[in-house]
């Protein structure tokens, strides 16, 4: 029989159990990983604020706390539940369909006073398709028309085997808004994480996914990750979905940099080439070569993929498309027109707008008014209308549309035409990275401290730096140049003036620098300070009436 000692360790609020086996091999047991799912209005939203404020952020930040797509709670016993902060099933099955099963339970909220509708049934489908067990939360308990009885006879009716009629699933009344039942809440969530004895390897490559993922001017694209297995280290090459990079920096929840992140621990990334989509894996490689390289191959995969449905949809627009298309977001549109030949000259004048960044893509074309049916299909490929030389379609169809979110375009003029969608071609654009150089330093001086790497115990090397353009700021990447020749590149471990920590460095300034993993300054070295810029394409219009998107 396998001998099994436990200890505890508490690390960043999260805690994990550590069990070694007489093998030798090491099993940890990891927090749970929380979505919260149910009918709209029934409170998912204000529950997660609720368990947001007793979360270790709020409580360690003095109740502020910065959405990061994912937070984690500490109990009292030194336990910890991680949630994810996107609530419903959209995100769940976003997730899922892009292969990230990363919910290990789902708290299913419903209202008290309004008892099971349709999308509470919507959620326990997506739950018990995802064979992830549910934990339901009767919300709203302090509502006079409250009915937590009705509730559970609904639910049971439903299928859901609640414990208190002999069943497995665990049911909490609340209150997200008195804020009650919560403690009950996180009890039952632990219970429930306990019986499903969720383990995670610790030690070795990290497999991670991408719950959120952000654009910041000053640090570039930025990912909240959960860690499944493994630990993601600062400083590995990684492929994250399409994108790549190398971490330079990990955020814990405070938004204090850390070294590395353990399983269920929420983290913020910086380091990423482009911005990932939720849902993204996150691989470790052992150098930017193969981190290109994989980028590149998905890329290509995805979009040979894409190029293949455009193929079976609709085979006439891909013969203009060349094989090695660039990255590109779609923009679908539906023409409707007065006349045959205006339909084919408006589809005409709008393939002209097609950029490397964003493709036009006509999905379906008609004569006539815009009717219902153009507007359900808009709905299902995300599409906007484009009208030409035909009346407002019927209120009844702006309403849906409206409500549906889909814009429609009239519009009697081309040139009026083209301006409208090119604007909207130049916000979809996800916009390419440059990087920029923002500032420029001399090194003066520089100084050793002895064993102060705080990562291996090793010297550390400070360049005394004049600041002599623009400014330097900490959160960018530092390219060391020597003799004009680009030595290293790296991001910087530290910024100083005058000994205290500083953001950020202004020309005529002088500063002390640590490069991460730079030990080879010499006197009358430039090292610069480099910042990613988003720069978006352009709508460009001549008094001829010529239009083109320029990138
Ligand atoms: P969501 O659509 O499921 O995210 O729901 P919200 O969290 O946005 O809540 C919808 C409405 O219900 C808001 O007006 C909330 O203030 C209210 N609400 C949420 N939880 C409670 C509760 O526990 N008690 C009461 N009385 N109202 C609540």
């Amino acid at each position: 029989m396998t001998i099994v000692f436990v200890l505890i360790l508490q690390e960043v609020g999260l805690n994990i159990r550590r069990q070694h086996s007489h093998e030798g091999a090491e099993v940890l047991s990891r927090p749970a990983v929380v979505t919260v799912m149910g009918h709209v209005d029934h409170g998912k939203t204000s529950l997660l604020d609720a368990l947001r404020q007793t979360s270790v952020a709020a409580k360690e930040a003095g109740g502020i706390t910065q959405h990061l797509g994912a937070f984690v709670v500490g109990m009292p016993s030194g336990a910890s539940i991680t949630f994810l902060d996107t609530p419903g099933h959209a995100a769940f099955s976003a997730m899922r369909a892009r292969g990230a099963a990363v919910t290990d339970i789902v708290v299913l909220v419903v209202a008290a006073d309004d008892g099971v509708m349709p999308q509470t049934l919507e959620a326990i489908s997506h739950a018990k398709a995802a064979n992830v067990p549910i934990v339901v939360a009767i919300n709203k308990c302090d509502k006079p028309a409250a009915n937590p009885e009705r509730v559970k006879i609904q639910l049971a009716s439903e299928g859901l085997q609640l414990e208190e009629m002999g069943g497995d699933i665990q049911v909490v009344e609340v209150s997200a808004v008195k804020k009650t039942g919560l403690d009950s809440l996180e009890e039952a969530l632990l219970l429930q994480a306990d019986m499903m004895d969720l383990k995670a390897r610790v030690d070795g490559p990290a497999q991670a996914y991408v719950v959120e993922a952000r654009l910041d001017k000053g640090r570039g694209p930025l990912a909240t990750a959960i860690v499944k297995a493994g630990t993601l280290v600062c400083g590995q090459h990684v492929v994250v979905g399409r994108e790549w990079g190398r971490i330079r920096a990990i955020r814990d929840m405070l938004g204090k940099l850390t070294e590395a992140a353990k399983p269920a621990m929420p983290v913020e990334i910086e380091g990423l080439k482009g911005l990932p989509m939720a849902g993204d894996d996150i691989i470790v490689v052992d150098s930017e070569e193969r981190a290109r390289m994989l980028s590149e191959g998905r890329r290509r995969k995805a979009e040979k993929d894409r190029l293949r449905k455009i193929n079976e949809g609709r085979t006439e627009n891909v013969e203009e498309e060349s094989e090695d298309m660039p990255k590109r977001v779609e923009m679908p549109i539906i023409v409707k027109a007065d006349v045959q030949g205006t339909v084919q000259a408006v589809t005409d004048a709008l393939k002209t707008l097609n950029s490397p960044q964003v493709f036009v893509n006509v999905v379906h074309v008609g004569v006539g008014p815009i009717s219902q049916s153009d507007v359900d299909l808009a709905q299902a490929c995300g599409a906007c209308i484009v009208g030409f030389n035909i009346k407002s379609p019927p209120s009844t169809v702006i309403q849906v549309a409206t409500r549906a979110n889909i814009k429609i375009v009239l519009h009697r003029v081309i040139y009026h035409l083209l301006e409208d969608i090119g604007n909207l071609i130049v916000d979809k654009a996800p916009g390419t990275f440059e990087t920029r150089v923002a500032g420029e330093a001399e090194v003066l001086n520089i100084f050793e401290l002895k064993g102060r790497s705080k990562s291996k115990g090793d010297d550390v090397k400070i360049a005394g730096c004049r600041v002599i353009d623009g400014r330097f700021t900490k959160s960018s990447t530092m390219r060391l140049l020597r003799s004009g020749e680009v030595v290293f590149e790296g991001s910087c471990a530290s910024l100083k003036r005058e000994k205290q920590d500083v953001e950020t460095v202004g020309k005529g300034n002088e500063c002390g620098l640590v490069i991460c993993d730079c030990d080879d300054f010499q006197v009358g070295d430039v090292i610069q300070c480099l910042e990613q810029v988003i720069r978006k394409p352009k709508f460009i219009s001549s008094e001829s009436g010529a239009v083109r998107i320029e990138c």
